[in-house]
């Protein structure tokens, strides 16, 4: 997009450009057809029945450009996603975030189906209710049931909302990798070599949350996923990023306790912060494989396979670099409609395959859309069902 035809459009037109060149540039590369001829219920493969489904939601953590994914030049980035996953998938063009542009309050939001306004780095739960305590509480499910694997120890709390109905007791366990990584090798030798997995944010290095909330602890997590303290130091060890250990962590999670509803929060591409464009691209070419390596295990793990439906979507964008307001790849500052206009893609047994969707809506209607799927009611979510998906 050109500057002059930035400033002189509307967000709505812009959101509207962005998802035009989507689709364009996917019609190139992938052959994905338009949502209107893919409709009808022949479309569909076989549905499991609502109790007996599962969904894995992926942010594609971080915040990245269509510069360098969705556009000619981004190509080489997403392999992965090109070819394995949107060719399966139901892709939405138009997904827009009207909130704020942090990455907590904004996973927070997407996971409440409500844009929440506390402050980004406030350990503060949520305060409406999440989808994991709609789903415990409408599907009377245990608390093994549903987990969150998070990168940073800012989202200790992001299981369990504040609201007095549901909260304390209902929401999912959070699991802070990192956090447990530090426990593991706080007494080793060799500790101090692994920084790079252990580094909190990347947006304000000195800040450093207090824990709050029900994320677990070493043993409870070495009991759980049946992986002593040693095995997983000597895993963690041989990885090259936060999200690699998330991932792993959330393999063990599928394979031991195998959630019906798990949710995934990457981030390494935020690490574009530091302002160095090829760790930027490296956290990206890192998160397309990492999507890739998750929708495999899916289809490989009995629990799984065939009764899985996958959602990846960005929490939110990053600034483009004709904005005067922003850093271009570095930040998230602007708030204008490139930072905010994202996708989703949606994989699995219940969702039309090669199919671009390019109506508009918002990050806040994936609550409505799991709670159509697993058959909750997120009483409280603003968002609304996306019903090409669920
Ligand atoms: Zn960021």
């Amino acid at each position: 997009m050109r500057v002059a035809e930035s400033k002189a459009r509307s967000p709505h037109d812009i959101s509207r450009a962005i998802s035009l060149n989507r689709r364009n540039f996917l019609r190139t590369v992938t052959g994905a057809g338009a949502a209107a001829a893919f409709f009808g219920p022949a479309a569909r493969r076989g549905r499991a029945a609502p109790k007996n489904r599962k969904a894995v939601v992926v942010t594609f953590g971080g915040g990245a450009r269509d510069d360098e994914t969705f556009m000619p030049d981004g190509r080489e980035n997403i392999p992965h996603l090109l070819n394995e996953l949107i060719p399966q998938a139901t892709f939405l063009t138009n997904v827009v975030n009207k909130g704020i542009l942090g990455h907590y309050v904004a996973t927070a939001s997407i996971v409440t189906g409500v844009y929440e306004t506390f402050n980004n780095f406030a350990a503060v739960s949520p305060g409406n209710p999440t989808v994991f305590e709609y789903f415990r509480k409408d599907l009377k499910r245990p608390a093994t049931d549903t987990w969150v694997v998070a990168p940073s120890n800012g989202f200790a709390r992001i299981g369990e909302s504040a609201n007095k109905q549901y909260g304390a007791g209902l929401g999912a366990g959070v699991i802070l990798p990192k956090r447990l990584l530090a426990a593991a090798l706080s007494s080793a030798a060799d500790g101090a070599q692994y920084q790079h997995l252990l580094r909190d944010n990347y947006e304000t290095p000195l800040y450093a949350p207090r824990l709050a909330g029900q994320q677990i602890e070493l043993d409870q997590m070495a009991g759980l996923l049946k992986l002593s303290v040693d095995d997983f130091a000597a895993h963690a060890r041989n990885l090259a990023s936060p999200d690699e250990l998330s991932v792993y962590i959330a393999r063990q999670l599928m394979r031991q306790l195998a959630p019906s509803l798990l949710w995934i929060t990457l981030h390494d591409i935020d690490i574009a912060h530091s302002g160095t464009f090829s760790l930027y691209l490296d956290g990206i070419k890192r998160t397309d494989r990492l999507c890739g390596e998750l929708w495999q295990a899916i289809q490989k793990e009995p629990e799984y396979a065939g009764k899985t439906t996958m959602f990846i979507l960005p929490d939110f964008g990053r600034d483009s670099d004709i904005d005067s307001g922003g850093n271009g790849f570095q930040h998230h500052r602007t708030g204008d409609a490139v930072s905010r206009t994202t996708w989703m893609m949606v994989l699995g047994p219940d969702v039309k395959q090669n199919v671009v969707v390019d109506r508009s809506v918002e990050s806040t209607d994936l609550v409505p859309t799991l709670g159509a799927y697993f058959g909750f009611d997120a009483r409280l979510s603003t968002g609304k069902r996306i019903a090409e998906v669920g």
